[in-house]
């Protein structure tokens, strides 16, 4: 996969617009890997998260992952010559400051520790890059795309869109689909929900560019493995049908506010617990479906 050529960057999402509301933009509802797995998971807290949209507060693991995304998509934008252990880390510092000034309320997660304590999480989100360069050497590829927004609709009219970390392209145009996993959740807990996410992903570039990805590659820099599947045809079929079935699902559930918890170990990640029946708590009063996009990803769902 290497010595592909570099042409395109983080694409903008397309918008259609809807003439009663004056051109302004408004994109249509759609299905993301994010929120098709929650709903898989749990119907109640897909519609917290899409529906409801109620805040979560990060963890400093998951905004370490964003900042270790950030970084390594740096690291691509540099000449081959300079993707090193060093210089990325010394991206580190300069992009958390980036990161800190757009989302100020994840400096609220430091308040009260000592600089020490901001300078040992740096360190620790250095050792995931470590892991990375464990993994790979960046000097011998060249991504076609690094976060590159990807969006297509189904014959069936379902909207799909996400975001790739990396997409590699072959000379013989070979596609590498490639995911660093960066969550301290356990990996077994992960694995299931991780292969659906790619496999979500080759659903949309094959129905893009008419090619099956010859490689989904999860990295999983906490522990420095990697994980290589190859998709074939007749299963993105079937995956193409589990989408299509999981958005009418969601569609129904919609319409008629009926979004049911299924409690399983994974509560344990929820934020929602206290307005959950399963834990003696109750939702809030159904605000009904939200028009246009419940398919949001936020940055932290980028970079699980
Ligand atoms: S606590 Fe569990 S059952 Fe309740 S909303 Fe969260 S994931 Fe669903």
């Amino acid at each position: 996969m290497a010595d592909a050529t570099r042409t395109t960057a983080t694409a903008e999402p397309p918008a259609t617009t809807d003439p009663a509301q004056d051109a302004v933009p408004v994109r249509r509802p759609a299905l993301s890997p994010s929120r098709a797995s929650d709903f898989k998971q749990c119907p109640l807290l897909y519609r917290f998260r899409a529906v409801d949209r109620l805040p979560e507060v990060p963890t400093k693991a998951q905004v370490r992952g964003t900042l270790v995304h950030s970084v390594l998509e740096r690291l691509f934008a540099l000449p081959r010559e300079q993707r090193l252990p060093e210089r990325a880390k010394e991206l580190l510092e300069p992009v958390w400051t980036e990161l800190a000034s757009d989302c100020p309320e994840w400096t609220d997660l430091f308040e009260g520790d000592d600089d020490g304590e901001v300078e040992s999480w740096l360190r620790s989100a250095g050792e995931l890059v470590d892991a990375y360069f464990g993994l790979e050497d960046p000097r011998r590829l060249e991504p076609e795309a690094c976060e590159l927004h990807v969006e297509t609709e189904l014959s069936s009219g379902v909207l799909l869109r996400g975001y790739i970390d990396r997409l590699d392209v072959a000379p013989t145009g070979e596609i590498r689909v490639v995911d660093y996993k960066t969550g301290a959740a356990p990996r077994q807990i992960g694995e299931a929900k991780a292969m659906f996410q790619m496999k979500f992903y080759a659903v949309v570039l094959w129905r893009l560019r008419g090619v099956v990805p010859r490689q989904l590659k999860l990295m999983y820099l906490t522990d420095g493995q990697a994980l290589a599947y190859t998709p074939d045809e007749a299963e993105l079929v079937r995956f193409e049908r589990t989408l299509e079935a999981i958005w009418q699902a969601i569609l129904k559930a919609g319409r008629t506010g009926d979004f049911r918890p299924n409690p399983s170990k994974l509560c344990g990640w929820c934020s929602h617990q206290a307005r959950c029946p399963s834990f003696g708590g109750t939702p809030p009063e159904y605000p009904g479906w939200p028009e246009p996009d419940p398919g949001e990803e936020s940055v932290l769902d980028r970079a699980d």
